[in-house]
């Protein structure tokens, strides 16, 4: 009766078991969002190791800023009118009900760190970061919710010394990173104030003269903030700013001098460029230089490094009046370019046979680790299920390791290039491998 009662008991268990597991639905990942492993995880790694390599170099420190930050460190200095700010950030009251936003970028950031942390007196700054930003966007290829940039800023530094050099330095990564061929240097000034105030009204006065072929989304752009229709995408637009004033004829004489400078030193420096009248940048913030990195080989995902100088900002959060220049640029886009060359497979692979074989193995691995030999251990299936997961992971060298070899204090070692196998010491085994 009591062995009848379990298995009931048993089968009641199994049976509830498989019910409600058929009733759980795993969630999908929000839309948006990706999960990176293997080549395109290797690729993403690649860049931001250069990044954080080549930054030194220019003498760049690393900073890390949270991820989320008050509303308005964002809503202020990148402008309500701007496509992050009015239709892009992920905002949200917290429990104490202050409004908080994933950063959508990371320059708001950085100056809201500027001034909080009072980084003034350290001033210029060079600072570099890397890490995940949040849009509310049509995912599709290049374009996510959750993507990753590395940035660099140059903050309380007004020469235009200090924009050349982010240039210099991006146009190094690029090519550090093999992706320069078919990436063009698109380079525009938005001029000071002044010359950028006198080019914003003829650009209302021409736009407003048109205002029958523009696109319903720069028709609300046309008083709120009209430089940005020279940023739209949409096709009808774009013909109609191929006319549109330029900047150039409203330059004051301080603008095109810095504009000269710029694009002087650039030249010394051996970088190449071209000039784009029509580039403005998505946000409010920009005067004097703008720039992006364009490739051919993205399609409409194109740019792949935008940044520019950011005079405003600082002043916009409160701060006083400080100069500053920066860049950002997308790891997903830039991943997308790079080949990084396949990764060797491990030195060895450990192949135990039995539970005494098993405690040899995990002594051995942890000391061929310890001397810095890439090992792993193969534990699971038969010996044919073992030395094909070695030959999978591309192995250099199988370390099998059985009751018999045990015994004489040895292990058979297969060098799975060449075939040929040979007995080892145990206590041999890190030399052995090394000189393999
Ligand atoms: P786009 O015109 O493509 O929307 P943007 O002007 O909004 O770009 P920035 O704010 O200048 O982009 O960001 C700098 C870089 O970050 C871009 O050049 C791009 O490489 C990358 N980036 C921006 N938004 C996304 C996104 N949603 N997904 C992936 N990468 C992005
Ligand atoms: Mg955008």
């Amino acid at each position: 009766m009591m062995v009848i009662c379990i298995i009931y008991f048993v089968c009641c268990k199994k049976l509830l078991d498989a019910l409600t597991m058929a009733n759980i639905q795993t969630p999908n990942a929000v839309r948006g969002t990706q999960d990176i492993i293997a080549a395109a995880q290797e690729s993403f790694a690649h860049v931001v190791q250069s990044f954080e390599r080549i930054s030194r170099y220019y003498g760049f420190d690393m900073v890390q800023v949270p991820v989320i930050e008050q509303t308005s460190v964002f809503a202020r200095s990148l402008g309500e009118s701007t496509d992050v700010v009015s239709k892009e950030m992920y905002t949200f009251d917290d429990r104490g009900g202050d409004s908080i936003t994933l950063r959508p970028e990371f320059t708001a950031g950085i100056s809201r760190a500027f001034l909080t942390n009072g980084w003034q007196q350290h001033a210029p700054m060079k600072l570099s970061a890397h890490g995940p930003l949040f849009r509310y966007e049509r995912p599709q290829k290049g374009r996510y919710r959750q993507f990753h940039q590395i940035d660099a800023e140059i903050i309380g530094a007004a020469e235009p010394f200090a924009d050349t050099e982010l240039l210099i330095m991006a146009d190094q990564l690029l090519r550090e990173i093999g992706i320069d061929d078919g990436v063009t240097l698109n380079l525009n000034t938005l001029g000071d104030s002044e010359s950028r105030d006198a080019w914003r009204q003829a650009l209302i006065t021409y736009f407003q003269d048109h205002r029958n072929s523009l696109s319903k989304e720069s028709l609300n752009r046309l008083d709120r903030n009209p430089l940005r229709i020279l940023d739209s995408k949409d096709d009808g637009d774009k013909k109609l700013c191929q006319d549109a004033p330029i900047i150039d004829d409203y330059l004051t004489n301080e603008a095109q001098d810095f504009f000269a400078r710029v694009t002087q030193s650039l030249d010394t420096a051996g970088v190449d460029w071209i000039r784009n009248t029509r580039l403005v940048r998505g946000l409010d913030y920009y005067r004097h230089t703008a720039f992006e990195f364009i490739t051919d080989r993205l399609g409409a995902q194109g740019t792949v490094l935008g940044g520019g100088r950011y005079d405003g900002l600082i002043e916009n959060l409160g701060g006083a009046s400080t100069p500053a220049v920066g860049w950002a640029a997308g790891i997903e886009r830039l991943a997308m370019l790079v080949n990084v060359p396949e990764h060797n497979g491990p030195d060895a692979v450990l192949i135990p046979l039995g539970d005494r074989a098993m405690e040899a193995a995990i002594a051995i691995l942890s000391d061929l680790r310890r001397n810095y030999i890439i090992a792993d251990m193969a534990y699971k299936g038969n010996m044919k299920k073992r030395m094909q997961k070695a030959n999978i992971k591309k192995a250099k060298l199988a370390i099998i390791i059985g009751d018999d070899e045990l015994d004489r204090g040895e292990a058979a070692v297969k060098n799975l290039v060449s075939g040929e196998q040979q007995s080892c010491k145990i206590d041999m085994i890190v030399d052995y491998v090394k000189k393999s």
